[in-house]
C-alpha cells in the first residue's frame, strides 16, 4: 500500500509499504478516506523527537471498515468509523476509568498512552496510508452516520483536535457566562474557542498573529488579539475590564514563539497565568516534549519549561495538561454535527491527495497564510 513515510528531518516521502492488515481477532482493518496533518505530527517532522525514519506518520483518521477479525463483534465491514488518536485497549485499570489517553496496555512497561504514528507512544502505524490496523477495534471505533461519506471535514475533526479543544476548555474549567482567553489560533485553539462558544461562553478571546487565524476565529464570534501589535496580556485585561479572564487554554506547546524575539519556551504559559484572574483556571493541550534537540537552549533541551511557578502558585489558580481522552467526548460531539449544531470544517483548507502530502507539510510546517487545516485523502 502507498503511505507517508518520515526520512529525517523535514523529509517525507510517499512510499510503497507492506499493507496494513489484520493481526489480531480483536483488530479491524480501516480503509482510510481522510487523514490529517496536525500540529502534532510538526514535532516529529521537524527532528524534534526520537520519531525512526520509515515509520508513517498520522493520527486523525476516519475511513470505511473493510474487515474485521474474527473476536470483533459490534463494528461491522462497511461502517464509517472515526478512529480516537489515542490507542487504548478498554480494560486496564485506566481506560475503565475513562482514562485512555493513559492506556497502560497501548504502550512499552511502565509508559502509559498509545498513539498512532507517534514518537514514545507505542510504535504504532500512522494512518497516513490506505489503510490502517486499528487494534481492540470494537472499543476504538467510533461509528458514524451514513452521511458522513459526504460530510467528511466535519466528521474528521472528531479522532483529535474537536476533542483535543474541547478537552482544553473543560481542563479549564470553564461554566456558562464565564470569559476564556485562548492562546494559539491554529486548528487545535480553533477547536478550543468553537467547544467554548458551543459551552455558553460569554467571551471568547484567540491570541495569535496570523490574520488568516484570527479571521477564523473572529467568523464564530471570538474576539481576535493580535499579539504583533502589543502586550496580548495587555489586551485581555482591556477586555476584561482588568480582571482578567475566568479562564484560560494553552493551544500552541513548546514551539510558541514570541513576536518581539524573546526567548522563552514557557511564554505561552506565563502569559495565560497573567491574563487569567486570580483563582481562574487554564487547560493545557499544547505539546511540551520532554526532549527537544532543536530547542535554542541547553534548559529547554531538557525538556524543562521556564514556568514561573510564584505567580502561578500566588493567583491561586488551577491547571490541567495532557494529552486529550478522545473517547470521552467524541460521540457527543459527533451527535452535535449530525444535528447540524457544530460545522468544524470552517477551518479546512486544504483537500488533498496522498501524493501531496509532502508539499502540505512544507506549507503546513511554514505556517503559510491559508494552510490552516489539511485534510488527506489516501484512497480517492
Ligand atoms: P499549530 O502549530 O498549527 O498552531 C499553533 C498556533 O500558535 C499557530 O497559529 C501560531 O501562530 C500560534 N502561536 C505561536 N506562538 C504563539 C504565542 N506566543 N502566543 C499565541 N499564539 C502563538 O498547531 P495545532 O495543530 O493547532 O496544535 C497546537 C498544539 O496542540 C501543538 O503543540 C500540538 O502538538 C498540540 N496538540 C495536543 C493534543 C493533546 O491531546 N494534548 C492534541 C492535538 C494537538
Ligand atoms: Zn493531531
Amino acid at each position: 500500500m502507498k503511505a507517508l513515510v518520515y526520512h529525517g528531518p523535514r523529509q517525507v516521502s510517499v512510499d510503497e509499504v507492506p499493507d496494513a492488515r489484520i493481526e489480531k481477532p480483536t483488530d479491524v482493518l480501516v480503509k482510510i478516506t481522510s487523514t490529517n496533518i496536525c500540529g502534532s505530527d510538526l514535532h516529529m517532522y521537524e527532528g524534534h523527537t526520537d520519531f525512526d525514519q520509515g515509520r508513517i506518520f498520522g493520527h486523525e483518521n476516519l475511513g470505511e471498515v473493510v474487515e474485521v477479525g474474527g473476536g470483533v463483534d459490534k463494528i461491522r465491514v462497511g461502517d464509517m468509523v472515526s478512529v480516537p488518536f489515542n490507542v487504548s485497549c478498554g480494560h486496564c485499570n485506566n481506560c475503565e476509568r475513562g482514562l485512555t489517553n493513559y492506556c497502560l496496555t497501548a504502550n512499552e512497561p511502565g509508559v502509559a498512552g498509545g498513539a498512532y504514528g507517534f514518537a514514545d507512544m507505542g510504535g504504532w502505524a500512522g494512518g497516513q496510508a490506505e489503510y490502517l490496523r486499528v487494534p481492540w477495534g470494537d472499543f476504538q471505533c467510533l461509528r458514524l452516520p451514513e452521511e458522513a461519506k459526504s460530510k467528511q471535514n466535519d466528521y474528521t475533526m472528531l479522532s483529535d483536535i474537536l476533542p483535543t479543544g474541547w478537552h482544553a476548555v473543560e481542563m479549564a474549567g470553564l461554566t456558562p457566562g464565564e470569559t476564556i482567553v485562548i492562546y494559539g489560533g491554529g486548528p487545535v485553539g480553533l477547536m478550543a474557542a468553537l467547544s467554548a462558544t458551543v459551552k455558553g461562553a460569554a467571551k471568547v478571546m484567540v491570541v495569535d498573529r496570523h490574520p488568516d487565524r484570527l479571521k477564523l476565529a473572529e467568523q464564530i464570534g471570538a474576539i481576535p488579539i493580535d499579539d504583533s501589535k502589543g502586550s496580548p496580556v495587555d489586551q485581555v485585561m482591556e477586555q476584561t475590564g482588568g480582571r482578567g479572564a475566568d479562564r484560560g487554554a494553552e493551544c500552541v506547546g513548546y514551539q510558541a514563539h514570541d513576536p518581539q524575539g524573546n526567548e522563552d519556551n514557557a511564554l505561552t504559559l506565563n502569559n495565560l497565568v497573567a491574563s487569567v484572574k486570580f483563582t481562574g483556571g487554564i487547560g493545557t493541550v499544547g505539546v511540551f516534549v520532554p526532549q527537544d534537540p532543536g530547542a535554542p537552549d541547553e534548559l529547554a533541551q531538557q525538556g524543562k519549561a521556564r514556568f514561573d511557578f510564584g505567580d502561578f502558585w500566588f493567583k491561586g489558580q488551577q491547571m490541567g495538561c495532557g494529552q486529550a481522552p478522545v473517547k470521552r467526548y467524541n460521540r457527543h460531539l459527533r451527535n452535535l454535527i449530525a444535528e447540524d449544531k457544530i460545522t468544524p470544517s470552517w477551518i479546512v483548507s486544504h483537500n488533498l491527495t496522498l501524493d501531496q502530502a509532502p508539499e502540505a507539510y512544507q506549507h503546513f510546517d511554514a505556517r503559510d497564510e491559508g494552510w490552516t487545516k489539511v485534510v488527506l485523502n489516501p484512497t480517492q
